[in-house]
């Protein structure tokens, strides 16, 4: 039985690699992290048995452990418990399914420790690409793509040669508000962007298919996963998500992954790599289909988009002013503090009014996370 651990159990990604499990029944689950969320998080428990678990918070903590006292059970919290997850002996890869740049130090820790990652987490690679991929190498450790449309492009290189890759082809659906001009956009409100018209995800990454940062921040993970250039990386609007992103080598031949939208393919497909599984669900009916079309993106009324272009540009610090003002800014928005197009507006702010620390170390990615978090506090 291959051993697994999951940071974010409770969220979108993690809880559908839990039902993976409950499926396919040889996978062992040894120890669990989520946020507050501790309802789900005991019937996680009671199902799946796991020996670790952490809670961010210390007080819900405390509550599990009174409520799963009958339990032989280890409870942590906080970053210690996050690294004592990524870390336990036990498990043999570690599920990244938590937001944002939390996510860095046990990543890290994990493939220190030896484990292969399925990596969700995407924020993890915009921001400490240049030393996670390294470390990988260095450790010996698989980084599996979770991520839909880099699953797509490691399941179209496998057998080939990374060297005669030509282009990546990075699909996008466009979001709810394709189509739509900046003026129609001042307007819109949390509940309209909070529904996606192919994808049922987490908050955060549903606000951000709808500025286009999803992109964004997905062609600067594409740039480290698959050691691109940014230039090499087109984005091609795709309404349907029916392409989940494409390669183009160097004799011009496109190999490209189908299917209906489900990320329990990607996250299967990182689970059990290089073997495939059984995946009950919609399969792709060309019939029904009848059409796939294009679009470029409209990096002019989503800037977001253009934005993450010239962060990879910059380099160094800047993707992390760019992931940081998004998050917060994503944040405010959700919170209704702001309107929608003031989401790109603060992080180009944020982006303008950095000095780039070429190569940041994880520690100076962590100030310039905090010090971005402060200006947009003290301004918005
Ligand atoms: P989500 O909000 O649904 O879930 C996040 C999980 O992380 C929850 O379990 C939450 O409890 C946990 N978490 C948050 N803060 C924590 C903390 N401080 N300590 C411990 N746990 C914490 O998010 P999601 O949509 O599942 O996305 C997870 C990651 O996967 C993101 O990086 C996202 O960009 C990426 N991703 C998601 C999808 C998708 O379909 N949802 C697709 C591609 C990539
Ligand atoms: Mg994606």
């Amino acid at each position: 039985m291959k051993k697994i651990a999951i940071l974010g159990s409770t969220g979108s990604i993690g809880t559908q690699t839990l039902q993976i499990v409950r499926t396919n029944q040889d996978l062992e689950v040894t120890a669990l992290a989520a946020g507050s969320n501790i309802d789900l998080l005991e019937t996680q428990i009671r199902e799946f048995h796991p020996s670790l678990v952490a809670v961010w918070g210390e007080e819900k903590a405390a509550e599990l452990k009174i409520r799963t006292k009958d339990l032989d059970l280890k409870i942590v919290s906080g970053m210690d418990g996050l690294l004592e997850v990524a870390v336990q002996p036990e498990a043999e890869l570690l599920v990244t399914a938590i937001v944002g740049m939390i996510g860095i130090r046990p990543t890290i820790a994990a493939m220190k420790a030896g484990k292969d990652i399925a990596l969700a987490n995407k924020e993890t690679l915009v921001t400490a690409g240049h030393i996670i991929m390294p470390l990988a190498r260095e450790c010996q450790v698989q980084i599996l793509p979770v991520d839909s449309e880099h699953s797509a492009i490691f399941q179209c290189l496998q057998g080939e040669n990374k060297e005669q890759i030509k282009k990546i082809l990075l699909t996008a659906s466009g979001g709810p508000f394709r189509g739509r001009k900046k003026e129609e956009l001042r307007e819109v409100q949390v509940e309209d962007a909070l529904k996606h018209p192919n994808w049922s995800m987490g908050r955060k990454i549903t606000i951000d298919s709808a500025t286009m940062v999803n992109k964004g921040l997905e062609m600067m993970e594409a740039r480290w996963l698959f050691g691109v250039e940014p230039k090499d990386i087109q984005i091609v609007v795709q309404p349907k998500s029916i392409i989940h992103s494409m390669v183009e080598f160097v004799d011009g031949a496109v190999i490209a992954q189908l299917g209906t939208p489900d990320m329990k393919l990607p996250i299967q497909y990182a689970l059990y790599y290089p073997d495939r599984r059984d995946l009950p669900g919609e399969r792709l009916d060309f019939w029904k289909l009848n059409e796939i079309t294009f679009e470029k993106p409209d990096m002019e009324n989503f800037p977001g988009l253009s934005l993450a272009f010239d962060a990879a540009a910059g380099g160094g610090s800047l993707p992390t002013v760019y992931n940081a003002a998004n998050e917060r800014a994503v944040a405010l928005f959700l919170e209704r503090k702001i309107g929608f197009l003031e989401i790109p507006q603060i992080i180009r702010s944020c982006m303008e009014a950095h000095k780039v620390i070429k190569a940041p170390k994880v520690d100076e990615i962590l100030s310039v996370e905090q010090e971005v978090y402060e200006m947009i506090e003290s301004r918005w």
